[in-house]
């Protein structure tokens, strides 16, 4: 028997996620120092994490040997205080990757069926399959989600309804008042997986948790450290949930999934919300900035809430990733989603976003 038929058929038909290129392979293959690249493929924070974690940190070290507290009790307390609920309604995960497939691995069973947006956040239709799950894709509207047809699109076998907002890679985001209306619509045996990883950078903000979830117990919220809070290295993302939802989650949750550097990090970063708000605004201005300078040479960008743009160049895209990737530009290609004529590029700091748009420039007019 060869290896592949030993395969679970839901993994066979997988294809890996891929990831944004790192910095130190880039070098090496240009024979170049990492200084000098620059990575905005990712959509990590370019202004870093907050200044107050390094000594949480080195606190941390003296604790190597023990295992973290499995329940996360502190990070948790931390995050109920900060959005008003119960800390039983918490779930962490090692970055919010890991609480989406507790999810489905918790509440889709092979042969029932999952619903997500043509160019939606790969992830979940990546743990759907990998459960031998169903994925229904619905097709975008004007690239974002079409939240009327993703309602229609649910059968009878359907279990759980993925909702991007905004979303990755496309930036684009629907108003609260439509995700309302699907929450008051769908069938209850659908939950709503409402991802809202980069709310921190979207106008409307996130929903408000506490409220939402006591009227859509079948509502669960993602969100994640490692964005806007700058701890993508450390993997802490999270749920919430009703506290049932939380406690059938705690049963497949690997007992020490969060380490204890990561859970100390996380409970300071979430104090420190001058800086999350200094990214906000940074990243604002970055990508209003960004976007017309890009806009003004031709490419079509589209409308985004988070910490990057996505690109439409309007002939294949692998091409000029290469030409940026030669000039030590990484940014992201979308051929993966389906999307080869987009690039999706994130926010850097004024001296990348600079660096970006001069590569960018200097291709593009070579090309038309
Ligand atoms: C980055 C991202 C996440 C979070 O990933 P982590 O596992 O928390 O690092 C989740 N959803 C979307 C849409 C993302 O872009």
């Amino acid at each position: 028997m060869s290896c592949e038929d030993r395969v679970v058929p839901g993994v066979r038909r997988l294809s890996p996620y891929q990831p944004g290129k790192p910095i130190a392979e880039l070098a090496r293959e240009l024979g170049c120092p990492e200084e000098g690249i620059i990575k905005l493929a990712s959509n990590e924070n370019p202004l870093g994490c907050s200044r107050r974690i390094r000594e949480a940190i080195e606190l941390g070290v003296n604790e190597l040997a023990r295992y973290p507290d499995g329940s996360g009790y502190d990070l948790r307390q931390a995050l109920a205080g900060f959005y008003h609920l119960s800390p039983a309604q918490v779930t962490l995960g090692n970055g919010s990757n890991d609480v989406l497939e507790m999810l489905v691995r918790t509440f889709v069973a092979p042969g029932q069926s999952v619903v997500v947006s043509e160019y939606a956040f790969a992830i979940y239709a990546l743990v759907a399959q990998a459960v031998g799950a169903g994925v229904i894709e619905v097709p975008a509207r004007k690239y974002g989600h079409d939240l009327t047809a993703m309602l229609h699109a649910v059968t009878a076998e359907t279990r759980m309804l993925f909702i991007a907002n905004p979303n990755n890679p496309t930036g684009t985001s629907v108003p609260h008042a439509a995700i309302r209306s699907l929450l008051e619509a769908v069938s209850d045996q659908v939950m709503v997986v409402l991802d809202e990883a980069y709310f921190e950078y979207a106008e409307q903000g996130g929903v408000e948790a506490s409220s939402w979830l006591q009227r859509y117990p079948n509502l669960v919220i993602c969100r994640t450290f490692s964005k806007a809070y700058g701890l993508a290295a450390l993997r802490v993302g999270y749920a919430l949930s009703a506290p049932d939802v939380a406690g059938y989650l705690n049963r497949v949750r690997q007992p020490f999934n969060v380490g204890s550097l990561s859970l100390r990090a996380a409970e300071v970063a979430l104090s420190d919300q001058d800086f999350v708000l200094q990214s906000r605004n940074a990243n604002r201005q970055g990508r209003q900035d960004m976007a017309q300078r890009l806009q003004a040479l031709g490419l079509s960008v589209l409308p985004s809430e988070g910490n990057f743009l996505c690109l439409g160049l309007g002939r294949p895209a692998a091409a000029v990733y290469q030409q940026l990737l030669q000039q030590g530009v990484i940014v992201r290609p979308l051929m993966g989603y389906r999307m080869p004529e987009h690039i999706r590029v994130t926010i850097g700091t004024d001296a990348e976003n600079a660096r970006f748009y001069q590569a960018m420039q200097q291709i593009w007019t070579q090309l038309s």
